[in-house]
């Protein structure tokens, strides 16, 4: 359930996560177009705003050229002009003038009096006729009478000869003399050529100028007319008297490209760059949820192995304060982390009586950097009081960067080992001081055995003298015959009574046969692993058991077993012992060859007797490599007091036997493969009324 929960909790934060990405790609995304469409509406703005005041230049262009053009006009009217002379003058200036269709020269009832067109066109009225005009001319001279200035015509259309055609506009201009009014000057504008001439120069490449009427119908253009979407416009109003044109500017920008101007491409820019950072964040993202997910697998798992291990550990900084614990020390100190923790010298733990001496033995421990590889045993206490041994294993520690940042330290809990080492010292004495007991039977025994023949000896000796003597009975008595007698009674009696004691003593020591019961073999073979396992430790000699487990308990004197055992245990580690002295080096090279161990084993093997009846007899052997048994000393091997070791009694095998043979089993041994002795000896199968013990 928990774990669902767990899923379900990542599960939505995975998609949270994802949603907050796809949230910000979107706004992104938006931000940019926002920023690429305001940077081309500022630039339009722009375009558009430089294109109006563009427009109100060209109109005072426009108008500056038109003003420049009446004074010309002007300085044309002096009063001593005849037709001929003005047409001179009409016609330099004509010449200078493109714009200027026409000049004419007109009374006061506007009929002409010279006239003279230019000279870069052929006639222009020569298709319309003046005269259809008259109407225009008349209404804009009496309009420049009475404001007695220059006033426009309206704009009229002047198709020519070769098919096409013009709009012009006609401009008449009062001329005055002594305050009169003498005639007038008539100027035909062509619009095309004033937009040409006075505005030309001035556009820029892809604009164009034209003259409309207010409605929008075009008059006349300059450049080339613009065509597309992204075309800007200003309109401009040139106000002349009696007439009023719109002036329409027209620019189309360089290249319709993708960006626009450097403002847009530096904003399309940064936000392509802002979008591969932000792939570059994405992934780096990527990539430490993952970094940190490995991180956290394995702090999950270092976490888990320090609480599971059985072994405290604790670590100390250099000033030898407490900075970490697991719970393993917390138990076995019985304190929590929290009150271990931070701690400084005299740790909580230590006991009291002893903290000055741990105080400076940890002193002098870490300022001498030499710690012991096997460790050194300590006695800890817990909150309660009680004491307990601990063996404390201590190295530097050294952090990720090689810097010596402080001290680790594995401690375990023996007092449990110490507690079963105090025992199995316990049980070795006793065991020992048995086996002395059984040595000490075994000899009375046979001395018992040696001294009855002896003594019979003595005792039938002593009753033939006396029967000798009693058949001289009838001889006179001698009072040194009847002392002989007396002597002799009484060395027979104590000869008897000698024979009584030691066979009481022989008695004593066979009543043991009663103690029987049925023992399942392992467990005798557990009862003295104990005394092997120390004995083999100190010979480094492998012990192995293989018990058949099919195996039935066995009847036996319980004791006296375990110390036939024991006894050919410890001759086979013996005689493995001394061997392993001469050949250590060869030793050396089978451990490196990973087969040390082959050298030196000693096998106790327990099963069902094959030459005795299987399902009554139990066979036991003690296997060893040793140097095995040279033929004269086989001979001699169950004689009492036979030894080939200067410190032996040389009564183990003969008790041995003695031992197994009073439980109607035998013991023999034989030459072991390949090299080596086993010893080995039978024992009853305890019958099933003594199964249940
Ligand atoms: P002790 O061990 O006191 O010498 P034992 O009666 O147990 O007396 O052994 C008699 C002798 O038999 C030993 O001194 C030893 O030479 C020889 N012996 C006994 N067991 C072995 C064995 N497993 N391998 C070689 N020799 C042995």
């Amino acid at each position: 359930m928990q774990a669902l929960f767990a899923h379900w909790h990542r599960q939505r934060h995975g998609v949270q996560r994802w949603a907050l990405w796809v949230l910000l790609l979107v706004l992104v995304a938006s931000l940019l177009t926002t920023l690429v469409w305001l940077a081309g509406r500022y630039e339009s703005s722009q375009v558009q705003s430089r294109l109006e005041h563009d427009a109100a230049e060209i109109v005072t262009d426009i108008r500056a050229g038109l003003n420049r053009n009446t004074q010309s006009l002007q300085a044309l009217q002096s009063s001593e002009r005849t037709p001929d002379s003005w047409r001179l003058a009409a016609a330099d200036l004509l010449r200078e003038r493109r714009e200027i269709m026409r000049l004419e020269w007109r009374d006061e009832a506007l009929q002409v009096l010279a006239q003279v067109g230019t000279p870069y066109r052929s006639p222009v009225f020569e298709r319309l006729g003046r005269s259809s005009v008259q109407a225009d001319i008349s209404l804009a001279c009496s309009t420049a009478r009475r404001l007695s200035s220059t006033a426009y015509s309206s704009s009229y259309f002047l198709p020519q000869t070769d098919g096409l055609g013009f709009e012009v506009l006609d401009m008449c201009m009062p001329m005055t003399a002594g305050g009169r009014l003498v005639g007038y000057t008539v100027a035909t504008y062509s619009l095309q050529d004033v937009l040409a001439e006075l505005v030309g120069k001035h556009l820029a490449r892809g604009q164009s100028a034209a003259f409309t009427e207010a409605d929008g119908t075009r008059l006349a253009l300059h450049g080339t007319p613009s065509r597309g979407s992204r075309v800007y416009v200003a309109q401009h109003l040139l106000d002349l008297s009696g007439n009023t044109l719109v002036l329409r500017l027209e620019s189309r920008l360089g290249l319709p490209s993708l960006f626009p101007n450097v403002l847009t491409a530096l904003v399309a820019g940064m936000s392509l760059a802002l979008l591969v950072v932000l792939f570059l964040l994405a992934r780096d993202m990527k990539r430490r949820l993952r970094v940190e997910h490995d991180l956290g697998e394995a702090l999950a798992f270092r976490k888990a192995m320090e609480d599971s291990v059985l072994t405290g550990l604790r670590v100390r900084d250099l000033s030898g304060r407490t900075t970490y614990v697991n719970p393993a020390f917390c138990q076995m100190v019985g304190m929590s982390a929290k009150a271990l923790l931070h701690q400084s010298f005299p740790s909580p733990y230590w006991p009291p009586e002893l903290a000055q001496a741990y105080q400076q033995r940890q002193a002098i421990r870490l300022a001498g950097n030499n710690l012991p590889r096997e460790g050194h045993e300590s006695v800890f206490m817990r909150p309660d009081g009680t004491r307990f041994a601990v063996l404390i294993m201590e190295a530097p520690l050294i952090n990720a960067v090689g810097k010596h940042t402080g001290w680790v330290s594995a401690i375990l809990d023996v007092s449990e080992q110490r507690r079963i080492e105090e025992l199995s010292r316990a049980s070795q004495d006793r065991l020992q001081a048995t086996a002395r007991l059984a040595m000490v039977g075994e000899m009375a025994s046979l001395l018992s055995h040696e001294l009855n023949q002896p003594l019979a000896a003595i005792s039938s000796y002593a009753v033939g003298s006396l029967n000798l003597l009693s058949d001289a009975q009838n001889a006179p008595l001698s009072p040194l015959s009847s002392d002989l007698q007396t002597g002799l009674s009484r060395i027979a009696e104590q000869a008897e009574r000698a024979g009584k004691v030691i066979k009481s003593v022989h008695d004593f020591v066979r009543r043991r046969d009663q103690a029987r019961e049925a023992v399942k073999p392992q467990t005798l073979l557990d009862t003295i692993m104990p005394l092997v396992g120390l004995q083999a430790r100190k010979l480094s000699v492998v012990v192995v058991l293989e018990v058949d487990a099919a195996c039935a308990a066995v009847l036996c004197d319980r004791t006296m077993v375990e110390q036939v055992l024991l006894n050919l245990a410890r001759n086979g580690m013996q005689a493995m012992g001394t061997q392993a002295l001469g050949t250590q080096a060869t030793e050396i090279q089978a451990v490196q060859q990973g087969m040390g161990a082959a050298s030196r084993v000693l096998t106790l093997r327990v099963r069902p007797a094959a030459s005795r009846g299987a399902s009554r007899w139990v066979e036991f052997s003690v296997a060893d490599q040793g140097e095995g048994i040279a033929a004269d000393v086989a001979a001699q091997l169950f004689t009492p007091f036979f030894t080939t070791k200067a410190e032996g009694m040389g009564l183990g095998l003969s008790l041995c036997r003695t031992v197994i043979e009073q439980h109607g089993g035998f013991l023999g041994f034989a030459a072991g493969q390949p090299r080596g002795t086993v010893f080995s000896f039978t024992l009853p199968v305890a019958p099933p009324a003594h199964e249940a013990l």
